[in-house]
């Protein structure tokens, strides 16, 4: 009798500590499948931070991404919608744009030098960490690229390459082509048929619809620079502005507070290349400012 009520014990011990284990697997899903694989294995690995092991959960969280990212891909345009766009960097003029622009808490395209990306690598980085749009100009900037279209489409995935090395990210398929889309260095062919390639692609050539004319000597004066923005932008609402972010361009960096300061107060909403959306697309189409 005794041996009989042992066993009874032993076994209602048994499913209590079952019980235990079911529910505790129910309240800690995570740990206790660690724990699991941990007891019945001690050579298998538990990764520190285990994902979910639901699968629906999965599931669920992976169709909400790509219903917010449809959500955005698909919304409408706003009003007023302006791109900063600062070529031919990163030098020492970089990290000032940089602090202007979160002082202001708004984002800007860096079309980088690749070159010059590499010999300022954390400045490159810096960029990536305040969530600039990072985006390829050249890896060489020089105009001997557009003699060929191979060359061109060479030189091209080198800066992309510098890019994703120094940022840790595949930069968008945006470029902006020295000297622009429709430059007069290139012959005209070779530059019709590079065009055509970085279409055939799926690469999105970007030119500006207003200039700060920031280029047109090495250090243009810093109120002509606010002039010609100005001007330029009294006849669209959907401005993408070509500045330079080089090392002598120290009077765009000291027209750009003021700049910011009139986009704002005109109700612009700042836009970079990292998330465009459809509508957004074929206005800057229609526009020319892509894909000219
Ligand atoms: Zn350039």
């Amino acid at each position: 009798v005794k041996r009989v009520k042992f066993l009874w014990l032993l076994a209602v011990f048994f499913l209590y500590a079952l019980g235990f284990g079911g529910s505790y697997l129910l309240i800690n899903r995570n740990s206790a499948a660690a724990a699991v694989i941990m007891a019945s294995n001690a050579s298998v690995k538990v990764p520190t931070t285990v994902d979910s092991s639901d699968p629906r959960e999965e599931e669920y969280l992976r169709k909400k991404e790509i219903q917010a990212n449809e959500a955005w891909k698909n919304r409408p345009l706003s009003a007023k919608e302006v791109f900063l766009t600062f070529d031919d960097g990163p030098s020492e003029n970089t990290l000032k744009v940089l602090d202007i622009l979160n002082k202001n808490d708004i984002k800007a395209t860096f079309f980088v030098i690749g070159k010059n990306a590499e010999n300022n690598p954390k400045i490159t980085e810096k960029l990536a960490e305040n969530n600039m749009c990072v985006l390829p100009h050249s890896q060489t900037h020089d105009y001997d690229i557009y003699k060929k279209r191979e060359r061109y489409m060479e030189d091209y995935r080198q800066c992309v390459v510098a890019i994703k090395e120094l940022t840790g990210k595949t930069p968008p398929s945006f470029v902006r082509m020295p000297g622009g889309s429709d430059n007069r260095v290139s012959p005209r062919e070779e530059l019709q048929s590079i065009k055509q390639q970085l279409i055939k692609e799926n690469i999105y050539y970007v030119d500006w619809n207003v200039s700060s004319g920031d280029a047109a000597a090495a250090r243009v004066p810093k109120d002509r620079i606010i002039g010609n923005i100005l001007g330029e932008l009294k006849y669209t609402s959907y401005a993408v502005i070509l500045m330079h972010d080089s090392s002598l361009k120290t009077t765009s960096v000291e027209a750009l507070p003021e700049v910011i300061k009139y986009l704002k107060d005109k109700g612009y909403v700042f836009r970079t290349f990292d998330d465009l959306s459809i509508a957004e697309e074929k206005e800057l189409e229609k526009l020319k400012v892509i894909n000219r």
